[in-house]
């Protein structure tokens, strides 16, 4: 793609676009003068589509009129309410329908999954993660560590960049895994680091990782709905997201969980277990003894949050019209059109993409790092209508999302970026 910097080639990009359409299903936080942000921050906080408010209306309609009855009577009854996202979760990340699961929020679904698939022996405890993992990531693993009587000094493998690097090289993860592979039992990473914006090969990461009988989690709390995905194919032991990022659910809305066909059905593998994980035919004789579903919906604990599935589903609803594939294509174009324009900022900013620059190597996020007066960068930022977000000790991070934002969105930024050479911080 031949890329210009000029306000026409944006808004000529634009119109060409044929997913410019979706931008309109979405409410765009305004400025104070009431003029959309540049909302460059959907890999934090999705924006909220428009259609979120008729399904949470249809529940408050049904608990209003039917009470308990709405668990069977409502017009989507919320006894099954989690199965209303099941197709559509499976074709966002790759998956058959028994794989995935929408419940708990993501944090609690990845101690969930570590019960599970941690089962460390004498020869074999190590676990790998990556060394800026997301800090919710690096306390799941080592208070699960602590659980099972390891010291995170003894059995937590961090796999760094190389001196002088930012990035993590695959290459790096294959030899430490041939290496150590005897002592580590699993590997637990950022399918796209929120940090970097670096996206791992899943595939390669993970068939390297069975060859040595290591377990492959991976979190795609920055991968789902922004990069495509084939967990199935690639083999991926387990697998857990939220959706309130590029899926745009909401604060704090539910997670989603996928566990591999191989292991669903596995009696051997031992659980947190709750009632509805329970086989849905008996789950109501409230029997002693648990006997699991066996799909991915076995390791539910808690009926249905309705309200956070009924945002989530609005949003998946437009995901599927509009299709990763599709999705995929614009995010590369757009993001590209970004780094693009990167380039061509004058000198005196010192600002840095640290983001790879393969297209096969991210989703839609950049990360910038500045060398200098980041925080005055960002205000600088902020003070002109962009929400972007700014991460210690000096990256700010930019997201423009296919769904939502357009070519004007990052030709503007780029510009407002551009001025801030003039502040006196950068005249010297
Ligand atoms: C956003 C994010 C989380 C957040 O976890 P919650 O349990 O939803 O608060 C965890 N891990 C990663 C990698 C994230 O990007």
């Amino acid at each position: 793609m031949k890329y210009i910097n000029s306000y026409l080639f944006a808004k000529k990009m634009d119109a060409m676009d044929t997913l410019s359409g979706f931008r309109n299903r979405f409410h765009i936080p305004p400025q104070q003068n009431g003029t959309p942000s540049i909302y460059l921050c959907g890999n934090s906080l999705g924006c909220q589509p428009r259609s979120v408010r008729r399904f949470m209306e249809t529940e408050l309609r049904d608990w209003e009129v039917l009470g308990v009855e709405g668990h069977f009577h409502a017009k989507n009854p919320w006894m099954p309410y989690h199965e209303f996202l099941t197709g559509s979760t499976a074709r966002l990340v790759g998956a058959e329908k028994e794989e995935v699961v929408v419940m708990n929020s993501l944090t609690t679904n990845l101690h969930l999954l570590m019960i599970s698939f941690y089962r460390p022996t004498t020869q074999k405890y190590k676990i790998v993660i990556e060394s800026d993992a997301f800090p919710s990531d690096a306390y799941v693993v080592e208070s699960q560590l602590r659980y099972h009587g390891y010291s995170p000094e003894a059995a937590l493998i961090k796999i760094f960049p190389r001196k002088g690097e930012t990035l993590i090289r695959e290459e790096d993860i294959e030899a430490l895994l041939e290496k150590e592979g005897e002592s580590i039992a699993m590997l637990l990473m950022g399918g796209v680091n929120y940090y970097t914006g670096q996206l791992f090969n899943i595939k390669r990461v993970t068939a390297a990782a069975h060859q040595k009988e290591v377990i492959a989690g991976w979190d795609l709390a920055h991968a789902a709905g922004n990069v495509v995905l084939h967990l199935h194919d690639w083999d991926v032991d387990f697998a857990a997201w939220c959706s309130y990022k590029y899926l745009n659910a909401g604060p704090g809305s539910v997670s989603g969980c996928f566990i591999h066909q191989k292991h669903i059905s596995n009696p051997e593998i031992p659980r947190f277990a709750g009632w509805w994980g329970y086989e849905k035919s008996s789950r109501f004789q409230m029997q002693h003894g648990f006997n699991p579903i066996p799909t991915a919906e076995g390791w539910q604990l808690s009926n249905a949050p309705v309200f956070s599935m009924a945002a989530l589903r609005a949003s998946m609803e437009i995901f599927d019209e509009a299709g990763m594939l599709a999705l995929s294509e614009k995010s590369r174009n757009l993001t590209g059109y970004l780094e693009f324009l990167l380039q061509s900022l004058p000198d005196s900013l010192s600002v840095e993409i640290i983001t790879p620059t393969n297209p096969e190597e991210r989703g839609c996020q950049l990360s910038i790092r500045t060398l200098k007066n980041g925080k005055a960068l960002h205000n600088h930022l902020t003070q002109y209508g962009v929400i972007c977000d700014w991460r210690e000790p000096d990256v700010i991070r930019i997201a423009p999302v296919p769904l939502y934002n357009t070519f004007l969105d990052v030709w503007q930024f780029a510009r407002i970026l551009a001025n801030a050479a003039k502040l006196p911080e950068f005249q010297q």
